[in-house]
């Protein structure tokens, strides 16, 4: 497909939907539960056991038998004998019959006979001769000989259930959900070790420009640091994929051409390209997109970001489909265009149905203004009281000012923003008080 300037911008959903369109997730591995924080489940994963595994007791106290407790009072408590001692960790040995108790720890196996637990709070223990001991005493000293037990205790009482918690064979996490630290738990206490995960979408980087340098590399006359490479790095890793450095190219289309197809052979999922895909004499990318595989759309009706171009290439060593994103150079236009059409892409190919950033409402604690006829994702700062968390105003609404300048060149601003306030492309400007949506940054 050519794609030419004469051609009217296309809208955000549109854009998003040709890139979002031909998505499927990448393959699976499997991988031990005990490292898979951040993957994202392909095969449902149904627990192993039921937890608890066994009825055990819920406090440090007394296995004893409801039915003996029917008259207790805090005034005429009953007495039980303690015929056993019963450690979390340990088969217990011994038998609750009528009128006995066994000690019993927060953790361990119910013993056979008992149906309920009193609290050691609500006994006090007896010595060898009789004497009562002080009441509540915590339940570390020696096994006393008996207890009193102030009050009824019903069956069940501070006892939890097998499989309380769980079923063997339920259903614990459903493909599309990520992992985070509660969910290894989750499959570790269920007796889970390997799960199949998605892999992480392998995603390639390509800088390019002759102004632009790598680290370390000496400015001269007429140079800049490369900000996009290792930004947009940054970005795939924190979007789940997995980031294949293709450096830094001139301006050049052989250049180009030799990194990208060093990324396909590297076998990557997808291709971005940051710079030259705008209207410069010097600006190759498109030519090279449509080298590799062909440019499907190209500019789009955004600030920052309008010359953001996306196709599709294919991969040599497996003829698979790779997406192959050309993000415009300036680095608020790279990271922008990034967070609209490439996240999402990249959340969907690790096997995500979450797609976007949670929305938001704010409301401008200051005009603004934007460039007719686009939607603007202005750069924005949420106000924040003196514990440092976001003020709401009295109808829910987040209040924001903008974080800086917005000259697609101004990272600072990028930098010290909280979110991103979407400006709808009918309106040129916005005074104080508007109620905006708004894309938290830092939230997933
Ligand atoms: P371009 O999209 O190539 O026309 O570049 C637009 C602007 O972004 C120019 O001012 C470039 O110097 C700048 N730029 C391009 N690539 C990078 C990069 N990797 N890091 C920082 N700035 C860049
Ligand atoms: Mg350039």
């Amino acid at each position: 497909m050519t794609v030419s300037v004469d051609q009217p911008l296309l809208s955000v959903e549109a854009a998003r939907e040709a890139v979002l369109a031909g998505v499927e997730p990448v393959g699976t591995e499997q991988v031990a539960v005990t490292g898979a924080l951040g993957r994202i489940v392909a095969v449902p994963i149904v627990a192993r056991i039921s937890l608890p595994p066994w009825p055990n007791s819920a406090m440090d106290g007394y296995a004893i038998r409801s039915g003996d407790t029917t008259a207790a009072t805090e005034e005429a408590p009953i007495r039980l004998e303690v015929t056993g001692d019963v450690r979390a960790g340990v088969a217990p040995a011994v038998t609750v019959r009528p009128g006995t108790a066994a000690r019993i720890a927060t953790g361990a196996r119910l013993p056979a006979g008992a149906d309920a637990v009193i609290p050691v709070e609500a006994t006090t223990p007896l010595d060898q001769d009789g004497r009562p001991g002080p009441r509540g005493r915590d339940a570390t000293g020696p096994v006393p000989i008996a207890c009193l037990v102030h009050q009824v205790v019903p069956v069940g009482g501070s006892i939890r259930d097998e499989g309380s918690d769980l079923r063997a064979g339920s259903e614990l996490l459903v493909p599309g959900a990520a992992i985070g630290p509660a969910a290894v738990a989750l499959l570790a206490g269920a007796g889970v070790e390997q799960i199949v995960v998605h892999r992480r979408p392998r995603i390639a980087v390509l800088a390019t420009g002759d102004e632009v340098r790598a680290p370390g590399e000496p400015l001269g006359a007429a140079g800049i640091p490369d900000a996009n490479g290792p930004g947009l790095r940054a970005q795939v890793v924190a979007a789940g994929g997995e980031a294949i450095d293709l450096g830094i190219a001139g301006d050049d289309l052989d250049d180009v051409l030799t990194r990208l197809r060093r990324g396909l052979e590297a076998g990557a999922d997808a291709l971005i390209v940051s710079g030259g895909v705008s209207v410069g004499p010097y600006d190759v990318v498109k030519t090279a997109m449509d080298t590799i595989g062909q440019v499907g759309l190209w500019r789009v009706a955004v600030q920052p970001g309008k010359p953001f171009a996306f196709g599709t290439g294919t991969r040599p060593t497996d003829g698979g489909s790779v997406l192959v994103f050309g993000l415009p150079g300036n680095p608020v236009s790279s990271a922008v265009t990034f967070e609209l059409f490439v996240r999402p892409a990249i959340r969907r190919l690790a096997g995500r149905h979450d797609l976007f950033r949670p929305v938001d409402r704010a409301v401008l604690d200051e005009p603004v203004t934007k460039s007719h006829g686009r939607r603007a994702y202005l750069r924005v700062t949420a106000r924040r009281d003196d514990a440092g968390l976001p003020v709401r105003d009295d109808r829910g609404r987040v209040v924001v000012r903008l974080a800086g300048g917005q000259g697609s060149h101004v990272i600072s601003a990028l930098a010290g923003a909280d979110g991103l306030a979407i400006i709808p492309e009918a309106h040129d400007s916005l005074t104080t008080g508007t109620e905006v949506a708004m894309w938290w940054l830092d939230r997933s």
